[in-house]
């Protein structure tokens, strides 16, 4: 194979793929393109070492991300994107030599299931759509539960408020559903903010790359949808006591010996997953 970097080398600057695809970027798709290599690199460079990994990204779009991808260790790229110019304008990604790791699929990642695209060992590295982001990492934080070892690692870049939703500690304003599922199956580290003007065109908020790496669960964990019915029922009504919110659970509030005053934010991580087992 020729060495990558010569074959990145010779690839026209993203700006003119844009122009050459009229890969105009559309709000209903959530493309706010990152067209500075620099901060692609930085990104791929926060999903450590690739090498023998099949790496899905998300959303490539004119495909910034895609080339740093290409730059990196990882044993194969399988990008999945909806708009159909953009999947036009990645081709010649996989057309020469060099990119042969690559291949482009065009499909819905809410309909895709990724699993079966490749075998071995897995990650996903992506700036995603925001319009659906969250039921993204939902998805996939649920197979991590269903099948162990289903993906290594996820790089993923959020609009802040949704990174913060994720690493959010107890007792404070963004804890919730999304952070105790996230901090249930696996250690979630924010790894740095991007503000608007990294973007074309640039989106109205901050982001946030969080990396994601799976813990190892205990034999008799709960299910995810016991996890995700626990916690929609508590913060659901977040304002009230878990003797009002968790009705149902009264009897294991009782037997796990949980301050039946105490509200949703103030039980942690563990506390949740133990109401679920304990259903
Ligand atoms: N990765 C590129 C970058 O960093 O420049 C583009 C990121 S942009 C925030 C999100 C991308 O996701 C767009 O290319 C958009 O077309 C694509 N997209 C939107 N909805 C999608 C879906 N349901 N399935 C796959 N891709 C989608």
């Amino acid at each position: 194979m020729s060495n990558p970097d010569d074959f990145l080398k010779n690839l026209p600057p993203l700006r003119d793929v844009i122009a050459a695809y009229e890969l105009r970027a559309k709000k209903a798709l959530g493309q706010n393109f990152l067209l500075d290599l620099n901060i692609t690199d930085k990104i791929a460079r926060q999903a450590g070492d690739l090498s023998g990994k099949s790496v899905f990204e998300i959303g490539p779009g004119p495909g910034g991300l895609t080339r740093s991808l290409i730059g990196s260790n990882a044993a194969k790229i399988i990008a999945v994107e909806f708009d159909p110019r953009a999947v036009a304008a990645l081709q010649p990604l996989t057309n020469n030599k060099g990119g042969e790791r690559v291949e482009i699929v065009h499909g819905d990642a809410l309909r895709v299931n990724l699993l079966d695209l490749a075998e071995g060992p897995r990650a996903i590295v992506a700036n995603l759509p925001y319009n659906i982001a969250t039921p993204l990492l939902t998805s996939w934080l649920k197979q991590m539960r269903e099948r162990p070892g289903a993906f290594d690692s996820m790089t993923l870049m959020f609009q802040k408020e949704v990174a913060e939703r994720i690493t959010a500690v107890p007792g404070s304003k963004d804890y919730g559903r999304l952070s105790i599922i996230s901090q249930w199956i696996c250690d979630c580290r924010v790894c740095f903010d991007l503000p608007p003007s990294a973007f074309s065109p640039p989106p109205k908020v901050s982001s946030s790359v969080v990396h994601f790496t799976p813990k190892r669960l205990d034999k008799d964990a709960p299910d995810f949808r016991s996890v995700e019915r626990v916690t929609a029922a508590a913060f659901g009504q977040r304002r009230k006591m878990i003797r009002g919110s968790l009705k149902d659970y009264a009897d294991v509030i009782a037997a796990l010996g949980l301050d039946p005053t105490l509200r949703a934010e103030n039980l942690s991580v563990q506390d949740f997953i133990n109401l679920a087992k304990g259903r």
